[in-house]
């Protein structure tokens, strides 16, 4: 190959992975979760059907070891385990996840989320789907895989899962190590390299450090890993000059609360941009922030409308992906935006 051709050549790989890099994506929070009861599988069909690039599932362990897609290492918030099971409660008076077996776990009925008020049940979003109406379940981790999967070859899309290893210190306390089932799983279902559509995203900074250096080589896989951010106080050495290329030595991209990246105090006139994302990107990282919700009240106020503040966030502050209740909103905004 000539000079002139192999120059020509890198010229296009330039620009073609430039332009991957451009391909801003929507990743569908707990499902389609702003419409139906989270992590269900209906949740999570009504995301697909929206055109999500991404489904994400939270992981935790029932006793008999099963991956189940639940948001909280506790039952008590989205199902009527109370009703259920009331002599099984902790001292705390909470029912976790990993104290009940998946046959127990399966006859729960799912619900919006709710929380007590005055000893009565109300559901935290008082606009969404209404509690306890119908039936919905918890899927395992396994199901939900299939369940994407089933459809990636029935419609001939190709839809990735960004699954969340849930308080994993808790789960070693417990005696289980659930970062070795999710990733074995992940092998089981071929996600095995960095091109395949999968982020195993985790708070935890000690367990990404486990995955990426003991558990992962230990399976033989490489997947795209994401440290979660929840705010400066987890980790104050991310936020300094050489944290974000300090953290690209483990992770792949960071997941920030949204205010990490336009800062709460913005106003409409003056969006405080800040250097978040630039830093993650001067160090290969990809940024994915969270949470974005047009329930009433869930729109900063810096932001006129849900639209707007997509804008500001997708090109403003230049994020590659959200996580969003609403997935329909984001990717038709995607849409008339590019
Ligand atoms: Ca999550």
């Amino acid at each position: 190959m000539g000079k002139r051709k192999l120059l020509g050549s890198l010229l296009v790989l330039l620009l073609v992975s430039s332009q991957a890099m451009a391909q801003k994506i929507v990743i569908a929070h707990r499902g389609a979760s702003g419409y139906l009861p989270e992590h269900t599988l209906e949740a999570k069909a009504m995301a697909y059907a929206m055109g999500a690039d991404y489904i994400e599932q939270d992981v935790v362990m029932t006793s008999d070891d099963h991956l189940i897609v639940l948001h909280d290492i506790t039952l008590d918030r989205t199902t009527d385990v109370d009703e259920q099971f009331p002599a099984r409660a902790r001292e705390d008076g909470r029912y976790y996840a990993i104290d009940f077996t998946l046959e127990e776990i399966r006859q729960l009925n799912v619900s919006e989320g709710y929380e007590i008020e005055n000893g009565k049940k109300v559901q935290s979003y008082a606009n969404r789907f209404p509690l306890g109406s119908s039936v919905f379940r918890i899927p395992t981790f396994r199901e939900e895989i299939e369940f994407i999967q089933g459809l990636n070859k029935s419609t001939g899309n190709d839809i990735g899962i960004y699954p969340e290893i849930k308080q994993p210190e808790f789960h070693r306390e417990e005696g289980k190590d659930i970062s070795t089932a999710v990733v074995n799983l992940l092998k089981d279902y071929g996600y095995t390299s960095k091109q395949d559509k999968v982020f195993l995203q985790t708070f935890s900074f000690e367990e990404l450090e486990i995955i990426k250096q003991q558990i992962l080589p230990a399976a033989g896989i490489e997947v795209n890993l994401i440290q979660l951010i929840g705010g400066p106080g987890s980790y104050p050495w991310m936020f300094a000059e050489d944290g974000m290329d300090k953290l690209a030595f483990f992770a792949d991209g960071i997941g920030p609360e949204k205010g990490l990246v336009v800062a709460r105090t913005s106003t409409p006139g003056d969006l405080e941009i800040t250097s978040l994302v630039q830093r993650a990107h001067a160090a290969g990282m990809q940024v994915h922030p969270y949470t974005y919700r047009l329930d009433p009240g869930q729109v900063p106020r810096y932001a006129a409308s849900f639209e707007e503040l997509l804008e500001q966030h997708y090109f403003q502050a230049d994020v590659d992906g959200l996580f969003t209740d609403f997935p329909d909103k984001a990717v038709q905004f995607l849409r008339t935006r590019n």
